[in-house]
């Protein structure tokens, strides 16, 4: 097995206790790798879809945050429009207001998607 493949175990591996986005540097200390090979293996697993990177600063330093992708979701659920609409307590299946045919729904959705492309 590669020293890539082996690194994405390991961070597999400790992701999978996090309950919070990580900066990648941080993850790179906590693990105690080259930020040249961490930011490699974090590629390659953003790739298979077991994490999402998002771009951010921290003290004025271009990073990236890493959430695991079930937390990725999590952090997005705040902005499902669902949450802010004034149909929410009629909207169902056979209803005026059905999410299958829901725009709003719809486009919120193919924005999520877009992102995890
Ligand atoms: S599916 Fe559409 S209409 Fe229904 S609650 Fe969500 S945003 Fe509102």
């Amino acid at each position: 097995m590669s020293r890539v493949a082996l690194l994405e175990e390991r961070i597999t591996e400790f992701l999978k206790n996090l309950n919070e986005p990580i900066p990648q540097f941080e993850l790179a200390k906590r693990l105690n790798v080259d930020s040249r090979l961490i930011s490699r293996a974090l590629a390659r697993l953003e790739k298979k879809g077991i994490i999402k990177r998002r771009k951010t600063t921290i003290r004025g330093k271009h990073t990236f945050l890493i959430y695991p992708l079930s937390l990725y979701y999590l952090s997005k659920s705040p902005e499902i429009p669902c949450f802010y609409c004034s149909h929410l307590e009629v909207c169902g299946k056979d209803s005026n207001y059905d999410p299958s045919k829901c725009e709003k729904l719809f486009k919120w959705l193919i924005e999520i998607s877009k992102e995890l492309d």
